[in-house]
């Protein structure tokens, strides 16, 4: 396991990932029931866009920096909501000048969304991502941090006693098993628990991954998509996100902020929102 996400913390894929986790957060929270979220593969929970991994790549330059920098004209809802959740993130780290420092992981989106009485369980395999999440949690008694394989999660927690769940998955695909491994655990945790939610973060970059995202459409997810103009051989150019019983509204509201975003990213960037392809209508309301 050599996958660091602190490489990549608030590139374009973070940017499309937690504008949507953010949104689905506020959607399924709306409703005065409890909710269980699972965040299968959940990093480190914070990154230093200052330090040294970060630095590396620049990634966070062509992502969050530059959404955080555009003029606000325009700005749809759901993107001004993540833009805050980021900046209100930086600023326990004394940010002021609204250029982010540090950008929260997706342990960190669904914290600050949880109202009393909801459950959120983070899994994390990497011994030094477990160590900065328990630490970027400790005392917190909201969030239960698991040093363990988030696909075996799955089996274990599913279905949810509130029998009302957001499960977000988003492995860093560099096992040659990873999308068989994904696509079984999903499709046991769709049938155990068919009512919760599911998102699904992938690479869109070779034949595999074009398979993959069609095996994933036999379950009839709402797909978000983002690619880059111009990029190097060997950087990720594209990624998607797949949402299995998206909540009310959510499409109206991707359909709004993505290719808002894909603009304010810079030329050559796009954005596709696709709905369910079987016929069934996305939107579906959660129970
Ligand atoms: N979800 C995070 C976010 O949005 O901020 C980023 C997660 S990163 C893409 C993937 C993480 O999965 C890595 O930290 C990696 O160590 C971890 N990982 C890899 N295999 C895993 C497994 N089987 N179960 C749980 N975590 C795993």
């Amino acid at each position: 396991m050599n996958y660091r996400h602190g490489y990549h913390a608030g590139n374009f894929a973070d940017v499309l990932k937690h504008t949507a986790l953010c949104e689905l957060l506020r959607l399924l929270t709306a409703k005065d029931k409890k909710l269980f979220v699972l965040d299968t593969h959940a990093g480190a929970g914070g990154y230093d866009l200052a330090g040294r991994l970060a630095q590396r790549t620049g990634e966070a330059e062509a992502g969050i920096a530059r959404l955080a920098s555009a003029p606000r004209t325009d700005m749809p809802p759901a993107v001004a909501r993540y833009l805050a959740a980021v900046a209100a993130y930086d600023r326990k780290f004394g940010a002021t000048d609204g250029k982010p420092r540090r950008y929260p992981g997706s342990p960190r989106l669904v914290r600050t969304a949880l109202r009393p009485g909801d459950r959120f369980i983070a899994c994390e395999l990497h011994p030094e991502e477990v160590f900065l999440l328990k630490r970027e949690f400790a005392g917190d008694r909201a969030v239960e941090v698991r040093q363990a394989d988030g696909y075996k999660a799955l089996k274990a927690v599913l279905p949810p006693i509130e029998r009302r769940g957001l499960v977000l998955i988003d492995p860093p695909f560099e096992a040659a098993d990873e999308y068989e491994r994904l696509l079984r655990a999903l499709r046991h945790a769709v049938r155990r628990f068919a009512t919760g939610c599911y998102a699904v973060w992938y690479p869109i970059k070779d034949e595999a991954a074009a398979a993959f995202a069609d095996e994933l459409s036999a379950l009839e997810p709402l797909t978000l998509e983002m690619r880059l103009g111009g990029i190097e051989p060997g950087r990720l150019a594209a990624c998607g996100l797949s949402v299995i019983n998206p909540p009310w509204r959510f499409e109206e509201a991707m359909r709004e902020a993505l290719p808002w975003i894909a603009d304010r990213l810079g030329p050559g960037v796009s954005a596709a929102v696709r709905p369910p392809q079987a016929g069934r209508p996305a939107g579906k309301a959660a129970p």
